[in-house]
């Protein structure tokens, strides 16, 4: 089976899909791996290494996307270069299925079979595929080195002959993967932390990271099969933002990382609270890009707001990218290994797989994936 893995395009993003390391395991596994000329730059791989364990460099972009059985990616394609690929070649990225539905047509339309990093299921088998979790956790540790960096104060309590220094308060709204690392990095660096999440069962996590639960009675949230939050009603968001003014207006940062999945994430910190904190405070909106958790937060973008610094930015795991790469490359090829045919030494589109078929999109010419074909159809 022929893998190609062509060079990230998208300005600013320097991760890449595949590391030297799995690039040798895949062509030990019998593919026949090409790298297009300079793929691995960005995280500081040479072409020399990929060669080194067995892959061909190309310099030809459009004869890569041509000649493929498998393409293995960090970021969506264009769809002109989902025209350029063969029926039945099999794509593998993260996708945004739920809003990129020009792209979804395009996959079906050109009969490629579309995976989804992000369709990946949050079970423990599916863990070391699960590169949500993987690039979220190094978020929550970028987002608190971005506020450090704003911040005019120090996270620890000093005692010193000058004076002592009591410690920054951090409120992290939001306990998923990202917001649960964020808090053990802002303890780690000497912060007291309050967080806050709509799932019952997040409570207990924070506490054993070491940081305070901020009990808000919302009433009945709850959360899907899949461990994700449940939407809340617009009564509901109105007594979290009330509930939780008054921390904000004590905090010296707040990292907001609340995304209910599939949907926009809702608007938790308004001008007014903003409006409340202390000058020179800084807000870190992780949901800026999708739509933000804060309001006057502009995606990629650091701005002042009533004197408080608000940091939009995106790809935040993309500012360590080296690591982020190597965790990217270990979810991608534990995917491919775990549908690959040692017989026929190529991977298996196979429905009866136990996790793969809720990450495929589309295959032979279909949207096979019901959610989004529900989306599609303006059914959902
Ligand atoms: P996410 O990115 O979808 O959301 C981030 C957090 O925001 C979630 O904890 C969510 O509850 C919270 N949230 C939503 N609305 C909120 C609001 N109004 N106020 C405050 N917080 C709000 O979540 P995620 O980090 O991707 O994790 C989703 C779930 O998947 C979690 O239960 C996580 O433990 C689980 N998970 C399981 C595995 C596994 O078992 N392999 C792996 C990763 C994640």
């Amino acid at each position: 089976m022929r893998i190609a893995i062509p060079k990230e395009t998208h300005p600013g993003e320097y991760r890449i899909p595949i590391t030297p390391t799995h690039a040798k395991k895949l062509c030990a596994m019998g593919a026949e791996l090409e790298v297009e000329a300079g793929m691995g730059a960005g995280s500081g791989f040479t072409d020399a290494e990929y060669s080194a364990v067995g892959a061909t460099i190309s310099q030809d972009r459009n004869a890569m996307f041509g000649n493929a059985d498998l393409l293995l990616r960090l970021r969506k394609p264009e769809p002109d270069e989902i025209r350029l690929m063969k029926r039945g070649a099999i794509h593998i990225s993260y996708l945004d299925p739920f809003n990129e539905h020009t792209l979804v047509n395009a996959f079906k339309d050109a009969g490629v079979t579309a995976i989804s990093m992000e369709m990946i299921p949050r079970t423990t088998r599916s863990q070391k595929m699960d590169a949500l979790s993987s690039q979220a956790n190094l978020a929550g540790y970028v987002m608190v080195m971005q506020a450090a960096i704003h911040l005019p104060r120090i996270f620890p309590m000093m005692m010193t002959p000058a004076g002592t220094l009591k410690p920054a308060n951090v409120f992290v709204i939001g306990a998923g993967v990202a917001g649960l690392q964020a808090i053990a990095t802002a303890k780690r660096l000497g912060a007291k932390v309050t967080a806050f999440d709509t799932r019952p069962v997040v409570a207990e996590q924070v506490r054993s990271v070491g940081a305070k639960f901020l009990e808000i009675d919302l009433g009945e949230t709850g959360e899907t099969t899949d461990g994700y939050a449940k939407q809340l009603t617009p009564e509901q968001i109105a007594i979290q933002r009330q509930a939780q003014k008054e921390v904000i207006a004590k905090s010296d940062v707040v990292i907001t990382t609340a995304q209910v999945f599939g949907r926009k994430p809702p608007i938790l910190v308004t001008k007014d609270m903003i409006e409340g904190m202390a000058s020179g405070s800084v807000i870190v909106d992780m949901a800026a890009e999708t739509g933000g958790n804060v309001e006057g937060s502009v995606p990629n973008e650091i701005v002042q707001v009533a004197g408080v610094t608000v940091i939009g930015k995106g790809n935040l795991a993309g500012e360590v990218a080296r690591d982020a790469s190597q965790m990217y490359s270990a979810n991608l090829f534990s995917l491919v290994e775990d549908n690959w045919s040692e017989d026929d030494k190529k991977f298996m589109v196979d429905f009866e797989h136990d996790i793969l078929p809720g990450c495929i999109i589309t295959h032979g010419g279909e949207v096979t994936n019901t959610t989004i074909k529900n989306i599609l159809e303006g059914g959902a």
